[in-house]
């Protein structure tokens, strides 16, 4: 074993259901001692107390109280799922300031824009390939419009229909409905009638108006991003949730962000995950910010897990926050760490993630998993177990769970 993972190893080790000698820890002030009583007791904390630990609250007491959350609802269960991401676009009308992935119109000779057919060329790439989930996502384009995500969710439907459609999020369905002048109602029906299983939790970034406003100018507002996903979850499907930390919001933003979840949340049930997504400052207007540091990205992890007693996973996107990172976050709150995902995805390596090119077989994600201490579950995008790979015999295989090399369309 590497000193990093004895490292990781120990750790988590140490964590582990430490609630109870947390609770006599008289050096605790009388503000940390109520919040982790109020855990213990699986009540709901306050915002303030939110804003409390944000500011506050050490990193030993949130990976406690956090680890004691996650191991109540899954005990040492760790879900990935095998996915591949396709992206139709990079080209986006909209500006945000910390996007590195979009081109503008005007620039769109150094993007790609992908055609129905181009699109049905990768998803055929994966023909006979134990995957479980296309999620589809990437730039508002004018011409990509309602009637073309219909045919595209209509023809994966028709070519492979046990394939999960998660796809698209409220920046691209409120642009493309108001377009098509129909109401959010009448939109989510359609794409749903077409195919579409389930949204993916992009595009919310910050929900504040002041900071959405500087990063992510012109596109939906708070309210129509949580109206996008009650309309989805009231047509009985399900959706994740993201926050973008680590810019230029203030911690009382993240509170706020976090509050308008979990209300909606307690209105309808429909989401399933909340992803904290961590700002990457390569290649964007906002490269003059510094990212936030791996404490920082553990603490955001844990007080999310802690503050959304009403959302049953926290997800560590692996490609953007890198594997050892991603590994102590399962100390920390989390319980998900995504798929095994191919370099169809170019969203995070162009934002200077930690990951270049972030491919990793069922085989590479398991260990990785199994390294910390923890139980390697495969689920579909509902939670519905796949596999159990605790015990899994990776030699005995006769398809080997890998991920497949594809061409790069441009
Ligand atoms: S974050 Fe999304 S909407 Fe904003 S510029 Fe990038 S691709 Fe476009």
């Amino acid at each position: 074993m590497s000193l990093n993972n004895y490292y990781i190893c120990t750790k988590l080790e140490i964590m582990r259901n430490n609630i109870h000698i947390l609770l006599e820890d008289k050096t605790l002030n009388s503000t940390l001692q109520t919040i982790a009583q109020k855990v213990s007791k699986s009540e709901r904390i306050s915002d303030e107390d939110c804003l409390y630990l944000y500011e506050k609250a050490p990193l030993g007491y949130l990976g406690t109280l956090a680890n004691y959350i996650r191991e109540q609802k899954h005990g040492n269960q760790t879900f990935f799922n095998r996915n591949f991401h396709l992206e139709p676009t990079n080209v986006c009308i909209y500006t945000c300031t910390f996007c590195s992935y979009s081109r503008l119109i005007k620039k769109r000779s150094e993007g790609w824009e992908y055609t129905h057919e181009q699109m049905m060329d990768i998803i055929k790439q994966y023909d006979g390939q134990p995957v479980t989930e296309v999620h589809i996502v990437g730039g508002v384009l004018p011409q990509y419009d309602v009637e073309f995500y219909s045919n595209l969710f209509k023809a994966i439907r028709a070519h492979r229909p046990e394939l999960h459609i998660k796809a698209l999020t409220p920046v691209e369905f409120h642009y493309i409905f108001k377009k098509a002048k129909i109401s959010y109602e009448e939109g989510m029906k359609l794409m749903v009638e077409s195919g579409l299983d389930s949204m993916p939790g992009g595009g919310a970034e910050i929900f504040d108006p002041e900071i959405r406003e500087q990063i992510a100018k012109g596109k939906c507002d708070a309210q129509q991003w949580l109206d996008i996903h009650r309309i989805l979850h009231n047509l009985g499907k399900r959706s994740n949730a993201t926050m973008l930390y680590g810019h230029i919001e203030e911690y009382k933003h993240r509170v706020d962000h976090l509050s308008r979840l979990r209300e909606l949340q307690d209105e309808t049930g429909g989401f399933q995950t909340y992803i904290p997504l961590k700002f990457r400052n390569k290649n964007n207007e906002l490269s003059h910010l510094p990212e936030c540091s791996t404490i920082e990205d553990l603490r955001n992890y844990a007080i999310g897990r802690i503050y959304l007693d009403n959302f049953a996973h926290v997800k560590a996107y692996w490609p953007m926050i890198g594997r050892t990172t991603a590994q102590l976050s399962l100390a920390f709150g989390v319980n998900d760490i995504d798929g095994t995902i191919d370099d169809t995805t170019k969203i995070y390596s162009m934002a200077g993630s930690e990951e270049k090119n972030p491919a990793m077989s069922t085989e590479q994600l398991v260990n990785m998993i199994k390294e910390v201490g923890r139980h390697p579950i495969e689920r579909d995008t509902v939670y519905n177990i796949v596999q159990d790979y605790m015990d899994y015999d990776f030699s005995q295989d006769p398809k080997p769970k890998g991920f497949i090399e594809l061409p790069v369309i441009n």
